[in-house]
């Protein structure tokens, strides 16, 4: 059984970009029920040898009428459940914001680890913009540029360490 990378995080901040990014065209969209429009994304995807499923937690229920909060919640649950390592991306040109705090704050208690990626970080004066996420109280941000390619072998690395 392969480990299970969980990305989450508040819309927009770019985790689709990210499980994009790292799956390449390995992705498969699973429909659970035939109707439903409950689709769970995952990929098959591997790092200097290390196989792993990668799962956009924002890619599940997309057309949902729930509030923010509630789909938020839903799928930071299924990553508690699910993951081995989660992945919490946050958006370093919106800076940190409530959101972000609140997702945190679901996940912070889980005893598997959680690395704190800051996307969207594609000069070093953003870089900068890393430092206020230490506030989330879940260790250091490491930068990424999800849609440039940026970082994402650091971040890898660190994934697969934590297995
Ligand atoms: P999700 O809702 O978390 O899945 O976010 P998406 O992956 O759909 O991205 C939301 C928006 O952020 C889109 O307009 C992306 O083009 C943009 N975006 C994603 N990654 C990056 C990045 O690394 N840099 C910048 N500048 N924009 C990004
Ligand atoms: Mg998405």
């Amino acid at each position: 059984q392969k480990p299970i990378v969980a990305v989450v995080g508040r819309p927009n901040v770019g985790k689709s970009t990210l499980f994009n990014k790292v799956a390449g065209s390995r992705i498969s969209i699973v429909e659970d029920t035939p109707g439903v429009t409950r689709d769970r994304i995952f990929a098959d995807c591997e790092w200097l040898g290390h196989k792993f499923t990668m799962i956009d937690t924002g890619g599940i229920e997309p057309f949902s009428k729930d509030i923010i909060l509630s789909q938020m919640r839903r799928q930071a649950q299924i990553a508690i459940d699910m993951a081995d390592v989660i992945l919490l991306l946050v958006d370093g040109r919106e800076g940190m914001t409530a959101a972000d705090l609140e997702v945190a704050n679901m996940i912070r208690k889980t005893s598997t680890p959680i690395i704190l990626v800051v996307n969207k970080i594609e000069t070093k004066e953003l870089d900068r913009n890393s430092f206020e996420f230490y506030n989330l109280g879940l260790g250091d941000p490491i930068s990424i540029s999800a849609e440039q390619g940026l970082g994402i072998g650091d971040l890898l690395d660190k994934v697969v360490e934590s297995f």
